[in-house]
């Protein structure tokens, strides 16, 4: 069951649900879960297929638009649809909806990367059919998702139609009530080519604004058949098999995605030739490739825990996900949904660099430098938007975006999050501690970190000895626009003092050189970042012992989160932003992950206070929230509580507790469930000075185990029976620090310590 997820609900809700939880991808194409044949009438469907990072533009109709407003958003556009298989036996349509059941389950295998449907069912007039359906989204050809459906008909069948569609004219899904889902621009493509070249179907589209073609090219096989025909329509292609009598057949579909992006302007010449090379592929050869890719990725991914299998299972899901949605070429990243659904539109958010990115560091670090180098492409927008946002220099990353341009029309919980810059620093400078890429420090991070740095010298200013930053959104969303926020200072401080850093490490290179003249850096610069570093205001408060989340919040009014009716909940479709705005009431995590990112700044006391007095007034409407009280509660000793936050975390998907998982699964969380274990049970931080640990083995728990890359090693850990065992099955010997002493660890050696001190 942990490798697994079965489904086999028929009602409405679920099936939406069902569609994102079984969606395929592999980071390029992502396809929903829906069934060949559609549903019944009446029934609610988000079909759809994307490839990440293919967009339109639409634009932003405001009431009152102010200077530096963005124009225009990026929207994921729902791609040419080649899920249709419609099967009927003797002019009988097979449908889920009609006839009668007699077996019927969905599986998705996160071990073998494929779902299936297997049916057996009886038609209204009495016939019976077998059906399974299996489909592929591929890892080793990444522009190809296949479907294979065995089909066995009863006895008394005489004949099988199989009509197999590819469809040009699709739209987007789109929902008015909702702010976290899109409200119009439901159409964004033109179909442009219907062909049947020799025995291949060809759609091609075209999106309206952004000029960018999409190509799916398609090829069908069938074991038997007595007849074949196709029909080119104005938006499409259907083919249509007639098979007699009532053998076994196997019918396969190879569906090829080309787009301009990746391909060029030959979109459908470069479909037609995968297709040409996968001619001798069968569906058991993609099958074995996937079992390879996945065994080589679970072999360092994969979590182990004994004692729990619906945790176990909610972590392989997870992990499984975050795989199938991590963009692995420069243009593209991993959006909020994935590419599993349209909530968020198919946009990048901090999500990447505070919740997934350190997944993929500690365990695929090519990944991980990927999401770095996506960042670094869109550098000259970034640069750009701190222009229009009246900055004399440096780089404003968007808060939401595919293509580096912000997204956000809503400045107060958009561009108003600054600390997004010093997120993306944050995980280059955590790239670096991983790896010791040289190169990468020298080519991309340098760059990255002075012009971030550049942003702060000029959003903030020095009063009284101290340096300030006003008007910034954090990371809680129900408190926006305000001075000093201590997550977006904390993390400025650090951005701005690493920067630093690196030109002094950087200083008599030729690199460093070049940077220099190319971006105009000096050494007065530096001193500037040096200044506002040293000198960063962290609010704190004397009485309360606890950093203040920004300079006023502690004087607001604290919501009533006891006697607020839980229908009331998420408050931000019940509430206007500035009732919430005028509350102490949090979204999500703040201080306290700032407390987890940064925990040197402060000491353990405070820390500790600041976790007790914001989970009080923490509502966790975002999906971003638990993980962290979960991590920041094994570091203080709160074993319960980091559990049940823990919980929440792992099948938050899967149980769908945030009621909106039909939009798309919530990555930043699926990566939280990977930082509560690991960054919360196993205590990991990693810092200049190596990395430590800091285990404790929930006492539900018999065993955990897991992987690190670190510095060119793989490190196994395994927690049993109050004792951690590390071993070094790659590299060289390391020295660890665990509960703050050091410990060395040499190749293929088991060193074993206590789990608690
Ligand atoms: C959260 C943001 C997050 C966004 C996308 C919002 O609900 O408050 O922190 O970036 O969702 O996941």
């Amino acid at each position: 069951m942990t490798w697994k997820l079965t489904k086999s609900e028929l009602d409405n809700q679920n099936l939406l649900v069902n569609e994102s939880l079984l969606s395929l991808g592999n980071g390029y194409l992502g396809v929903r879960g829906n069934f060949e044949e559609g549903y019944h009438d009446g029934y609610k469907s988000i079909r759809g297929t994307y490839i990440n990072a293919f967009h339109d533009e639409t634009e932003i109709s405001y009431g009152e638009k102010l200077h530096a407003f963005p124009e225009t958003q990026q929207k994921l556009v729902n791609i040419i649809d080649g899920q249709g298989i419609h099967i009927y036996i003797d002019d009988e349509l097979f449908s889920l909806f009609d006839g009668e059941i007699i077996a019927f389950e969905r599986n998705l295998h996160v071990d073998a990367g494929f779902v299936e449907r297997i049916i057996h069912w009886k038609s209204p007039k009495g016939k019976e059919l077998k059906l399974h359906f299996r489909r592929v989204v591929s890892f080793e050809v990444k522009e190809l998702f296949a479907i294979d459906v065995r089909i066995e008909p009863g006895s008394n069948v005489e004949q099988v139609k199989i009509v197999s569609t590819l469809e040009g004219d699709v739209s987007n899904f789109v929902d008015k009530s909702d702010p976290r889902v899109a409200s119009g621009h439901a159409k964004r493509l033109k179909v442009s080519e219907v062909d049947k070249k020799g025995a291949y179907s060809v759609v091609k589209d075209t999106t309206y604004v952004t000029n960018l073609e999409v190509a799916s090219v398609t090829s069908t096989r069938v074991s038997t058949t007595n007849s074949y025909d196709s029909e080119v329509t104005d938006t499409g292609v259907k083919e249509v098999y007639i098979c007699e009598g009532n053998g076994v057949i196997d019918f396969t579909k190879f569906n090829v995605y080309t787009d301009t992006l990746r391909h060029g302007k030959t979109v459908v010449e470069q479909a037609l030739a995968i297709q040409d090379e996968l001619e001798n592929k069968t569906f058991e050869d993609l099958l074995d490739a996937q079992k390879r890719y996945l065994d080589a990725f679970w072999s360092k991914s994969d979590i182990q825990i004994d004692g729990d299998d619906e945790l176990q299972q909610g972590i392989r899901f997870n992990l499984y996900h975050l795989l199938q949605s991590a963009g692995k070429d420069s243009v593209s990243n991993i959006a909020a949904k994935g590419l599993s659904g349209e909530g968020y539109e198919g946009h990048y958010f901090w999500d990447t660099e505070i919740y997934m990115f350190p997944v993929f560091l500690m365990t695929n670090p090519e990944i991980a430098k990927n999401l770095l180098l996506h960042r670094y492409s869109v550098l000259d927008s970034a640069r750009e938007r701190a222009k229009e946002m009246g900055h004399t220099k440096g780089a404003l990353f968007p808060w939401r975006t595919i293509t580096g341009g912000e997204s956000s029309a809503f400045f107060p919980a958009g561009t108003a999050q600054y600390h997004i810059s010093a997120d993306i620093a944050y995980s280059f400078i955590q790239y670096y501690l991983v790896t010791k890429d040289e190169d990468l420090l020298k080519t991309y991070m340098a760059e990255v970190l002075f012009e971030t740095a550049r942003l702060w010298v000029d959003t903030g200013h020095m009063l009284d000895g101290q340096f300030r930053i006003d008007d910034v959104t954090g990371p809680d969303e129900y408190t926006c626009i305000v001075n000093n926020n201590y997550y977006t200072n904390a993390m400025a401080k650090h951005n701005l003092l690493w920067a630093a850093k690196v030109y002094q490490q950087l200083k008599e290179t030729e690199s460093l050189q070049e940077l220099a003249s190319k971006i105009n850096v000096t050494e007065q610069e530096v001193n500037e970042w040096l200044e506002a570093g040293e000198n960063m205001y962290l609010p704190y408060d004397e009485d309360l012992k606890i950093n203040a989340q920004d300079d006023s919040f502690l004087k607001k009014e604290r919501w009533d989160l006891e006697n607020t009716p839980k229908d009331k909940f998420p408050l931000l479709l019940n509430y206007h932003p500035l009732t919430l705005y005028r509350y102490q009431v949090c979204k999500q995590a703040d201080t306290v992950l700032a407390h987890f990112l940064l925990e040197d700044e402060q000491d353990e006391e405070t820390i500790k206070n600041s976790y007790d007095y914001y989970e009080q007034i923490t509502t966790h409407d975002s999906s971003l929230s638990y993980c962290v009280f979960s991590i920041m509660g094994s570091k203080l000793g709160y074993d319960d509580k980091a559990y049940r936050y823990f919980n929440e975390t792992a099948r938050l998907d899967l149980d769908n507790t945030h009621g909106n998982t039909k939009d798309g699964l919530h990555m930043a969380n699926m990566g939280g469930t990977w930082l509560a274990i690991v960054f919360g049970f196993a205590g990991l931080r990693v810092k200049e000075s190596g990395i430590s640990l800091q285990p404790t083995l929930p006492k539900q728990w018999n065993s955990l185990a897991f992987h690190l890359q670190y510095q060119g090693r793989l490190l196994k850990v395994r927690m049993e029976n109050e004792v951690i065992t590390y071993t070094i099955e790659e590299g060289d010997s390391l020295e660890i620090m665990h509960h703050g002493k050091p410990v060395v660890l040499e190749k293929g050696k088991e060193v074993e310590m206590a789990i608690q001190v």
